[in-house]
């Protein structure tokens, strides 16, 4: 596995690529096996795989939250040599925002629901990072879970929108043995907590409606944001002590 922390070296390296089929999977790091998952999903369609570990410091409304973000960037290319990536890209927040943030995409509608309501400028940071890390990657195919659900759509609006030569994947969120989907952010909870945590997923699978599973949620201690249902999915935050969770099922 190579490994880049310039950017412009790697637009040096990417130039020369002549790979049928590059996949790319971008991450901010404190990798579990939802990553794995989507490198694996890569790695099963894609001649190259390009993974980037980047904690995006514009996605997020809360500094504490930056802060506090779990990063372990030793351990984290440890496994994407072991998956068998062809190459890391671990940039710093100056090597993406060349231009000290003056440009930025912003979306004007789904974007201020669900987590954008409760977390301003979140979902601009999100589209900006993914915007300059897909031009800077070109891939052929690019994967994004399904457990950052309204992301996910995002991201795909995005590319229409702007005539991206990109496919998007959709991968199907991992989950721990009792239901809970894993994120980086499950590091944060203490056992007590940890125990609680796993009853999100379940009150979105066996509630009749959105506000029965907030009820419930409520009920079990959490600080919900929102729960609703969209289209053919129920989609929830929810907040256990400082950790917020999210997660959304198919109903
Ligand atoms: P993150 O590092 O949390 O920004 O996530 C990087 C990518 O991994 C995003 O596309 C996430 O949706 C995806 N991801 C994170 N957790 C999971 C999971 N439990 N199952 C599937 N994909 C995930």
């Amino acid at each position: 596995m190579k490994t880049f922390t310039s950017m412009s070296q790697w637009q040096i390296y990417r130039d020369k690529l002549q790979q049928d089929s590059i996949g790319f999977v971008p991450t901010m790091g404190a990798l579990h096996q939802g990553h794995l998952a989507l490198v694996e999903a890569s790695r099963k369609t894609n001649m190259f795989t390009v993974v980037s570990v980047f904690v995006n410091p514009k996605q997020f409304d809360d500094g504490q939250d930056f802060k506090a973000y779990p990063s372990n960037h030793q351990a984290d290319l440890e496994q994407l040599e072991k998956a068998g990536v062809d190459v890391a890209l671990v940039p710093d927040a100056a090597q993406i925002y060349v231009d000290d943030y003056r440009f930025k995409v912003t979306e004007m509608e789904f974007s201020q629901r669900l987590c954008g309501a409760h977390r301003p400028g979140h979902f601009d940071g999100v589209l900006t990072v993914v915007m300059r890390l897909l031009n800077l990657v070109r891939p052929d195919n690019a994967y994004f879970g399904e457990k950052d659900y309204q992301q996910l759509q995002l991201i795909r609006d995005m590319t229409t929108a702007f005539f991206m030569p990109v496919n998007i994947v959709a991968c199907a969120t991992v989950r721990e043995a009792d239901g809970l989907a894993m994120s980086s952010r499950n590091q944060h909870l203490d056992t007590r907590r940890r125990r609680q945590a796993a009853a999100l997923y379940a009150a979105l699978k066996n509630s009749c409606t959105a506000n029965d599973a907030k009820q419930t949620l409520i009920g079990k201690g959490f600080e919900v944001d929102y729960v609703e249902d969209i289209a053919d999915r129920r989609l929830a935050a929810a907040r256990l002590g400082n950790t917020r969770l999210i997660d959304n099922v198919q109903i």
